[in-house]
Formats: structure tokens, sequence, C-alpha cells
């Protein structure tokens, strides 16, 4: 899927937020602030998304269910953690049953701190994670990597081993 040429579609996802990230979120996506006049469209469906967007920390109940979120999106992808509970784990951080921000479970691409993060602040969030999508299609290198067989993968890893 070199040189995509579309709209990315944007997945979101609230982890564990107290919901203030989540309703700008929400504005971006109203008249006001307009994020699809950039090209993307929400979806709630994994499979079809490109770019991930997670509100809210990692926790023990969440955190396998946002693996595998992120394990269903076709590549490339990329992951934009908004708020700084998203980010780092924020003011929940120290809670019992609170592992971290969105990268102790997934790799996050863009951090857009903030508490909450300003409906600005995400959409530049998405504009660059939009740039980034783009540049992971035209990459020769990551489309490879895309359509390795288990075999070069088992062989790769192998190396990666051994060294
Ligand atoms: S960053 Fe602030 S507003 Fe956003 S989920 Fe965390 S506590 Fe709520």
């Amino acid at each position: 899927m070199g040189n995509v040429k579309r709209s990315p579609w944007l997945l979101h996802y609230d982890g564990s937020s107290c919901n203030g990230c989540d309703i700008e979120v929400l504005a971006c996506l109203t008249p006001v602030y307009d994020a699809e006049r950039f090209g993307i469209i929400n979806t709630g469906d994994p499979m079809q998304a490109d770019i991930f967007l997670i509100t809210g920390g990692i926790n023990k109940a969440n955190q396998e269910v946002v693996r595998q979120l992120y394990n269903q999106m076709p590549r490339p992808k990329v992951v934009v953690a908004v708020g700084v509970c998203a980010c780092t784990g924020g003011v929940f951080k120290e809670c019992y049953n609170i592992i971290g921000g969105a990268d102790t479970t997934i790799p996050v691409d863009i951090y857009v701190p903030g508490c909450a993060a300003r409906p600005q602040a995400i959409i530049d969030g998405i504009v660059k994670a939009i740039a980034l999508w783009q540049e992971k299609a035209n990459n020769p290198e990551y489309v490879h990597a895309m359509y390795e067989s288990q075999e070069e993968k088992e062989e790769k890893a192998e190396k990666e081993e051994n060294k």
C-alpha cells in the first residue's frame, strides 16, 4: 500500500480518562473545530482505522483491549496519545490500578499534552499524525515490512537474537 493517497480513518478509544479529554475530542468533530476538513473520518472499526487516538491512561482492565485494538489496525498506522493521562498516566499515575501512559502498552508516535488537551492541540496532533502516516506509507522499508512473510520475520528475529 505504498504512496497511499486517501483520507485516513481515525479510531478514538477512551482508556481510563475522566472524560474531560473525550469531550474535547468530540468538540474537534463538531462544525466549530471541524477536524474532518483535514480529510479524516472517525470510525468505530479498528480494522478500517489508520490513526489510533487514545485518551486516558492504561489500567489492568483495558491493557489487553488497547493492545488488541492496535493489533487489529492495518499498517501503516499512527498512534496519538491525547491528554497527560494518555501521555504519562497523569493525575491518576499513582492509583493502584494504573499502569501508566499509552506507551506502556503500544508504541506512541505523537503526544498531545494538556489537562484537558485543548481542541487546537488535538487538531495539531491529528495533522501531524496524517503527515506521519503518509510518510510511513511512502517509506519502502516500512512498506516492505508490512508484507514480510512469517518465515522472513522469524529469520530476522533469529538474526537479531544472534547479534
Ligand atoms: S488529562 Fe485531564 S482531562 Fe484528560 S483524561 Fe486526564 S484528567 Fe481528564
